[in-house]
């Protein structure tokens, strides 16, 4: 086997990434070593390409990034006990300790003493990598590539609507992302009632419509728009799935939520903002939920089932699959505006 691999790599502090020749790790005894077949660039990836604050306080260079993937194992270490060479898996990102009081109480997600891969160690945008057995999960050989990469994101969308109870309900979904398009998709096939899509991007908007949003709203364009939802639906949505988490998105969110509604909150502000709590929940006797990466291993199965049973195609929010070589292009199409992108799938030579 080749001893070398071409790696994105995040070399200093500072903006951007290089491809560049290195190693090929070696697995721990709980580890495997997969050959990736394809991975996929997520909102985590963009904060660490253009290392914003988050990334600054959390990032130590240099590292490979990347948690989105499938690949094939290789290599097993000497305690793995359930996966085999050849098994084709794809990646739980969260790495958990296993016997911190979380991990012991069924929370294995919310670990106190959380890793998570291309963050808090080597991650995935590379020919090879190493991931934890506790993390590996096995697909069906007939999985797509580009699907078995996705996964990851779109379990947070499935956890995040599991979660709201969303069943016969008039429901708001705040983001127009991938993941906001996911859970478009996921809410249709558990049965909400009516779908209100709030974003910016037309592309990403018409993503999230077809994925299965009855109303897009841009909010850039359209005026009163929450007046519009609150009189459609007698007083505001029944639950809201936030997949933005900046002010302006949190701020709607809780306007359109009707008194005693559900707000879900899965997206992430760049920074910490002001918030009126007494009016937003405590007058509203609002339910808030918190959503952190995908139970271990409900949500997994769950969203097999999803998939298996063709309840949701993901394939509109794939926007772009190229291959690895053109990993920078790929980054830098995913942090500019200046071609529309929802899911960037990256893959290896097969
Ligand atoms: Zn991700
Ligand atoms: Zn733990």
């Amino acid at each position: 086997m080749a001893k070398k691999m071409l790696a994105a790599i995040k070399k200093e502090a500072t903006a951007g990434a290089e491809l560049v020749e290195t190693d090929i790790p070696t697995p721990n005894s709980d580890e495997v070593l997969i050959k990736v077949k394809a991975c996929s660039i997520c909102g985590t990836d963009k904060h660490i390409y253009t290392w914003d604050a988050w990334a600054a306080s959390r990032i130590k260079p240099p590292m490979i990034f990347g948690h989105e993937c499938c690949g094939e194992v290789i290599e097993v270490g000497a305690s793995v006990k359930n996966i085999a060479v050849g098994d084709y898996i794809s990646a739980e990102t969260h790495i958990p300790c296993r016997h911190c009081y979380q991990c012991k109480t069924g929370n294995m997600h919310l670990c106190n003493n959380l890793v998570i891969l291309g963050v808090d160690r080597d991650g995935i945008f590379a020919e090879y990598a190493t991931i934890p057995e506790i993390c590996c999960w096995k697909n069906d050989k007939s999985m797509p590539i580009e699907i078995a990469s996705i996964q990851e994101p779109f379990g947070n969308a499935v956890y995040t609507v599991m979660e709201s109870n969303v069943s016969a309900k008039r429901i708001a979904i705040v983001g127009d992302g991938p993941i906001a398009a996911f859970a478009c998709g996921i809410a249709k096939a558990m049965g909400a009632a009516y779908i209100y899509n709030l974003g910016m991007m037309p592309f990403n908007l018409d993503i999230c419509k077809k994925m299965g949003a009855q109303v897009s709203i841009n909010v850039f364009k359209e005026k009163d728009y929450r007046q519009r939802i609150i009189d459609e639906t007698n007083g505001g949505v029944d639950v809201v799935l936030d997949m933005a988490g900046n002010k302006p998105a949190v701020d709607d969110g809780f306007a359109i939520l009707r008194s005693t509604g559900t707000y879900t909150s899965f997206g992430l502000a760049p920074a910490p903002f002001e918030f009126d709590m007494a009016n937003n929940i405590v007058f509203k006797g609002a339910n808030i939920i918190g959503i952190n990466g995908r139970k271990m291993f409900e949500t997994w199965y769950q969203l097999k089932n999803i998939l298996d049973y063709k309840l949701v195609d993901p394939n509109p929010v794939i926007s772009h699959v190229m291959p690895f070589k053109d990993f920078i292009k790929a980054m830098e199409m995913a942090v500019s505006n200046d071609v529309p992108t929802s899911k960037i799938i990256l893959t290896m030579p097969q």
